[in-house]
């Protein structure tokens, strides 16, 4: 079998970095010129997160082809530049019901259908799916969940088999645990540790490497100690210590030797690493002087994984023009008309980003509002750019009731509104417009001035569109329509070339943004908050 496959687990706690963990080792890879694909297992019954609220999972990340994924997917395209897909993102609940669909259609001749083989085998084909489609030299899979949750152990059992049936030299498990710091007793502490690799070891997987997570370097005594307990070679027992930025964690991890210890188990030459690149990166966030101040007007800014994407997109504009951006994390349910310049007035920029539903949108439009008549950097996403044309409408247009029909279905003014014949009877998973989308840019617009071309594709993610019959009438009053999806003739990007840097687009432009490559919407928009906080 060509493709080689590391399988990253995690045990004693979540969120233990395990997906800053796999983007650091295939950035590590893929700087040694192994051509890498992503994939990420998550253990939910859920088929995708699309449905799922905010507030249980943190925002949906979505895919050129238009998978709605976990946020994980947003830090490896970031980090590696990869270009990911549906086959990069399986659920259980995506598994279970192909494994029923099948067993509907009868596919499986009369067997009784169980988790193992059924379930298993079908989480194994996905595997050699995605190696096969992607062609990569290796496929690093995270498996979502702790070892030892009953939701996560149908996918821990499909390994141990594959393994089994591939071989242990075209497979690595790298499993990453807490080694907690016990302050009064003034020691790291590994019996933790041990237990989860015991835990593993229960299910038949010996581990090929494992990844320590400390507040504090640690000594190498306890390292020898997880070695000796856990099985596994004193080099292939790897820290990945709490650090000044995260964006440090690949040079640690190299310094320890992580890459050469993995190509060296697969049997892969491979040329030195190249971090040339990440240097840069790395360089550029340490060595920003600047200051911005960016109020991001959103429902859920209390938990701040809602807009992780937005909130990188933005710090990758910000390092890029030598400033850090500080995010304003203001609760659109608390603006109103009357307060907005007083919760505003410190920002050099404001961005409303994508949302669903009423609550809070009133909150938005006027900081919208506040922006437009203050002549405040303004960037709308999605959302951001429905309710800046609702606002334009009953403010400018004066047309007092205007709104967007996905809550007030019997507005006189739909300004943002269903395309007709669209979507009768509908489900409510993976049924909006997604994914890639191609955008025409009309040139002499603040829109050209960003992108420098014509043609652009980016990400999408909603149900409503604006609603062309107010085009005309919009133009008139000094709104610019300067994206247009030409297969459609949909709205993609608006803007007022009256204010300094107002623009909102359909699309989301945080999904296509990079650290080194920050999207052009954002990019300007931060040189242009920067602009407007020297003038003040
Ligand atoms: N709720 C809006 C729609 O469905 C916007 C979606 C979004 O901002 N992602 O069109």
């Amino acid at each position: 079998m060509a493709t080689k496959f590391v399988f990253v687990t995690g045990g004693v706690v979540s969120s233990l970095g395990k997906g800053i963990f796999s983007s650091s080792l295939a950035l590590l890879l893929k700087s040694r010129g192994v051509k890498v694909f992503m994939m990420k297992f998550d253990p939910y019954l859920n088929v995708d997160p699309g449905t799922m609220s905010p507030y249980q999972h943190g925002e949906v990340y979505v895919t050129d082809d238009g998978a709605e994924t976990d946020l994980d997917l947003g830090h490896y395209e970031r980090w590696t530049d990869l270009h990911l897909s549906k086959e990069s993102s399986v659920t259980s609940g995506k598994i279970y019901s192909t494994v029923i669909e099948k067993e509907r259609r009868g596919d499986y001749l009369g067997a009784c259908i169980q988790v193992i083989p059924h379930v298993t085998n079908e989480i194994k084909a996905r595997l050699l799916a995605a190696a096969q489609t992607s062609g990569a030299d290796v496929v690093i899979a995270e498996i979502g969940g702790t070892v030892g949750d009953i939701e996560s152990t149908p996918f821990l059992e499909a390994l141990r088999q594959f393994r089994l049936e591939h071989g242990f030299e075209n497979t690595f498990f790298a499993h990453n645990t807490l080694v907690p710091y016990l302050k009064s007793a003034q020691e790291t502490k590994t019996k933790p540790t041990q237990h989860s690799v015991k835990e593993l070891l229960g299910l038949g997987i010996q581990p090929d490497a494992v990844v320590l997570r400390s507040e504090v370097p640690l000594p190498s005594s306890q390292k020898a100690k997880i070695s000796l307990f856990c099985n596994v070679p004193q080099n292939g027992i790897f820290e990945a210590d709490d650090l000044e930025s995260v964006y440090e964690l690949p040079f640690a991890l190299h310094e320890q030797g992580l890459d050469d210890y993995v190509l060296n188990h697969f049997g892969i030459t491979a040329p030195a690493a190249d971090l040339t690149e990440w240097h840069r990166w790395c360089d550029s966030v340490h060595n920003a002087k600047g200051e911005v101040n960016i109020a991001l007007v959103g429902k859920y800014v209390e938990l701040h994984d809602a807009y992780l994407s937005v909130a990188s997109a933005l710090k990758h504009a910000g390092y890029f023009h030598g400033a850090k951006v500080q995010i304003g994390w203001i609760k659109s349910m608390d603006v109103t008309d009357e307060n907005a310049k007083d919760m505003l007035k410190g920002y050099d920029g404001i961005l409303v980003p994508g949302g669903f539903g009423e609550r809070g949108s009133e909150g938005k439009m006027a900081a919208i509002r506040y922006a437009r008549e203050n002549n405040v950097p303004f960037l709308g996403i999605c959302f951001g750019m429905q309710l800046a044309c609702v606002e334009f409408a009953r403010h400018v247009l004066k047309m007092n009731d205007a709104n967007t029909s996905e809550f007030d279905p019997k507005t006189e003014h739909p300004i943002i509104d269903l395309l007709h014949d669209q979507y009768t009877g509908i489900e409510m998973g993976g049924t909006l417009r997604l994914g890639l989308y191609d955008c025409h840019i009309m040139p002499n617009t603040l829109a050209y001035r960003c992108y420098q071309t014509e043609e652009v594709r980016e990400r999408h993610r909603h149900r409503y569109e604006f609603n062309n019959c107010y085009r005309e009438e919009f133009e008139k009053a000094g709104m610019v329509f300067s994206g247009i999806n030409p297969q459609q003739n949909l709205c993609e990007i608006i803007e007022l070339p009256q204010n300094d840097f107002f623009i909102a687009s359909q699309f989301h432009p945080e999904f296509t943004s990079r650290p080194l490559k920050p999207n052009p919407l954002f990019r300007e928009f931060i040189a242009a908050s920067i602009r407007a906080r020297k003038a003040k």
